[in-house]
């Protein structure tokens, strides 16, 4: 087999590993399956993600491995194992797995295939990355895979429409609460490969920000990259310290929906709305957000749409459509 499948099956095998600890090991039960209960995930849920856990010792999955036959190179290549000098044995280097006392999510490629993983760390140690990916690999690209792709293709084709969360737990939770619309990027700012996933499925966005807010104004700057695709964007905001994990957990399904339904803004609105309170009283802030505002317009493709967000802005902004337009123009003129 050449490289890369090699480098699959030992994501599956790890994959397949990580269940096991998770369903049959003591320890496993005890802290790694109890974990999950507590977020509120069924087995069904748990399973169907093919969700698991990584034993706090220091090498028991790569040792698992290598009894199975799976080559070091490829535990290394895959980032599963940590390989390192040994100044006393210089011949025989330590090796450590990455994951070691982590619960662990798979990231599964359109097609079902084991790409890599994400591990979230189950103590309060402040110091220690709350979740840790696996590294850019041959098969791993993070910039070019959305969390849940797999488990939600179908469902955003039927929807037409798919949600784009922040986090993992978001995905699962919303998926078992019945919205199975749902992928994440998994805490990196939105690629356009990423965006061209979905765009193969549907032509609308819904992105859900969690309620603490944090990067939201930095967050927005992305949302250009899915107009520029040709994409209808919604915005929906969650109330602070929720997140559509801990909504979904704490809401039944209509009432999720609804929330949903009565929170979702047009984004070009939203950010229009967002800008104008926060520039209100001071003429030189306006003047840079009304030149912002029509930067995320002029990305739009359609003509039509740009004139209609055109008039809006120009209401919402309390400044003249004339304006707004002849900065378009502007603006056209500098990108060709
Ligand atoms: P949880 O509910 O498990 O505490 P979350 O999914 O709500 O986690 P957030 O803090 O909202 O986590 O972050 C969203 C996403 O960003 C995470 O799901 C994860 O993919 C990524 N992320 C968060 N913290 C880190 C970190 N320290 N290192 C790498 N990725 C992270
Ligand atoms: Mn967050
Ligand atoms: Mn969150
Ligand atoms: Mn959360």
């Amino acid at each position: 087999a050449n490289e890369r499948e090699s480098m699959y099956l030992v994501s599956e095998f790890a994959q397949k590993h990580f269940s096991e600890m998770l369903w049959e090991s003591e320890l496993g039960k005890a802290i790694g399956l109890s974990y999950f209960k507590e977020r509120g995930f069924t087995d069904e849920t748990i399973k169907k993600f093919c969700l698991g856990y990584c034993l706090d010792q220091w090498d028991g999955f790569t040792k698992a491995a290598l009894e199975n036959g799976y080559k070091l190179g490829y535990l290394e290549k895959t980032g599963l194992t940590i390989v390192k000098e040994d100044a006393q044995n210089p011949n025989t280097p330590k090796k450590f797995d990455r994951f070691k006392g982590r619960v662990m999510f798979p990231i599964h490629s359109m097609s079902g295939r084991v790409l890599g993983f994400g591990g979230r760390i189950l103590t309060n140690d402040k110091k220690a990355a709350k979740y840790l990916n696996s590294p850019e690999s041959e098969i791993y690209h993070k910039s070019k895979v959305l969390y849940g792709i797999y488990f939600a293709k179908q469902a955003i084709a039927k929807e037409d429409n798919c949600y784009l969360v922040e986090g993992y737990t978001d995905v699962i939770q919303f998926y078992q609460r019945g919205i199975r619309n749902v992928v994440s990027s998994s805490g990196t700012a939105l690629t356009p490969e990423q965006i061209r996933l979905i765009n193969r499925l549907t032509k609308n966005i819904t992105v859900l920000f969690d309620g603490d807010a944090a990067g939201l104004r930095a967050s927005l700057r992305g949302i250009d990259l899915i107009l520029e695709q040709g994409m209808n964007v919604k915005i929906c905001t969650f109330p602070e310290g929720e997140d559509p994990d801990s909504f979904a957990k704490n809401n039944e399904l209509e009432e999720v929906l609804q929330y949903l339904q009565e929170n979702a803004k047009d984004f070009i609105q939203f950010k229009a709305n967002l800008l104008a309170e926060e520039a209100s009283n001071d003429p030189i802030k306006r003047a840079e957000t009304v030149r912002d505002i029509v930067n995320s317009i002029a990305k739009i493709p359609d003509a039509i749409k740009r004139e209609i967000y055109i008039q809006e802005c120009a209401q919402i902004m309390n400044v003249s459509e004339n304006v707004l337009f002849s900065t378009l123009a502007q603006i056209g003129k500098k990108e060709v």
